[in-house]
């Protein structure tokens, strides 16, 4: 089981690209795009903003970016196209909003977003989300656009889901994670990513964000258990390898959930070999992509 783990004097921010097993040669760009997405997020928390925007601002980097499973670059369902879900969540309020299902925004994270500011609702999925977003002037893209073509080499695309979590200067939390789902699924299949307490969750002590098999994820609501257990064990590790041993035992399945905890600890855990990580802290920098080494 991989860990890295640290603690901040005052904010943080950790990003993760995805827990599956991809090209090695691949792996160089990976660690550079979550640096790159960890220093966007860094830059809004140095500036004094909020934990929510410093995270939907890492994922957006990363929904841009090609090589990752969100976005433009999302997996390829069953039938060739692309379907998209994300959500986030802010630990200080509880307001959270979701988007499951959607193929018309090039960054589903923004639309979660809007949900969460400007509708009365946590979810909206399909086409009911689509409305919303260009009632809220999301511009409109079409799904083809964020298909690229070396992303037909589908096993390249297994959980290469982005995440962020964050801690800004008052102490707020939030979680934000955005994926193409998983490559080959069913068209109309929803993972973990955007369920609240699944793949995405915050309070007011813990904030995670959750990368691998949905459906093991979601069966053990992950993300709600990681936090829980940092209430309980009152150590960020601790309660990420908790959290994960028992996903392992209980249904099986890949996964990587990553931590960050109201005293500035943070925390990665994984079971499978690679998952680009950057968490940037007021102790510096750590950049990663395997279980092991760099
Ligand atoms: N958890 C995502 C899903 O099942 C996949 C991933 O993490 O890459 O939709």
């Amino acid at each position: 089981m991989g860990r890295i783990s640290g603690r901040s004097m005052e904010t943080a921010i950790v990003v993760h690209g995805g827990c599956g097993r991809v090209e090695e040669s691949s792996l160089e760009e990976r660690r550079a795009g979550v640096r790159q997405a960890a220093e966007r997020g860094w830059e809004i928390l140095r500036a004094g903003g909020s934990a929510l925007d410093a995270a939907e601002a890492a994922v957006v980097v990363l929904e841009d970016l090609p090589l990752f499973n969100a976005g433009r670059g999302s997996a390829l369902t069953r039938d060739g196209r692309i379907e998209m879900d994300a959500a986030l969540m802010d630990g200080a309020t509880r307001r959270a909003g979701a988007v499951a299902c959607v193929s018309r925004v090039a960054n589903p994270i923004q639309l979660a977003r809007r949900v969460m500011d400007a509708s009365p609702h946590v979810m909206l999925c399909g086409a009911g989300a689509e409305a919303f977003a260009v009632e809220q002037g999301l511009p409109a893209c079409d799904w083809r656009e964020l298909v690229v073509a070396d992303r037909r080499c589908q096993w390249e695309r297994e959980h290469g889901t982005v995440g962020a979590v964050a801690l800004d200067a008052r102490g707020g939390l939030a979680a934000a994670t955005s994926t193409g789902g998983t490559s080959g699924k069913l068209p109309g299949r929803v993972g973990d990513t955007p369920i609240i307490g699944a793949g995405t969750y915050a309070d007011q002590a813990a904030a995670v964000s959750c990368t691998g098999t949905g459906e093991s994820i979601l069966r053990m609501t992950l993300a709600r258990m990681a936090a829980l257990w940092r209430e309980r064990l009152g150590e960020a590790q601790a309660a990420a390898e908790r959290a994960l041993a028992e996903l392992t035992a209980e249904v099986g399945g890949e996964a990587g959930p990553i931590l960050v905890d109201r005293g500035g600890g943070f925390a990665i855990a994984q079971n499978t070999p690679h998952m680009p990580v950057c968490a940037i802290h007021a102790g510096g920098v750590v950049v990663r992509s395997h279980t092991t080494g760099s």
